[in-house]
């Protein structure tokens, strides 16, 4: 597949993915001047990138900047409990 198909199968710039191409951090296979890639070996590659945290270091997971917060307060569902005057008095 061309690198815009590829890089929409990951959901990444296709800027990203010349990036990661060139720095073999990605399969990708050259034909000529072009870049192209197979689809079962981003889809193992992905698979790879995807291998779950460290049991042993729930730690590293508490900040995360994208973890879902409270759709009435915005806040982190720890500091939250939806059914109290807390919550809804932010909203
Ligand atoms: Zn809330």
């Amino acid at each position: 597949m061309s690198p815009q198909e590829a890089a929409e199968l990951l959901g990444v710039k296709a800027s990203t993915l010349y990036t990661w191409a060139y720095r073999r951090q990605i399969p990708a296979q050259k034909i000529g001047r072009l870049l192209r890639f197979s689809p079962s070996a981003l889809n193992e590659w992905l698979r790879a990138q995807a291998r779950p945290p460290e049991q042993s270091d729930p730690d590293r997971w508490i900040g995360v900047s994208d973890q879902p917060t409270c759709e009435r307060c915005g806040r982190l569902p720890a500091d939250c409990d939806r059914d109290a005057a807390l919550c809804v008095s932010r909203a």
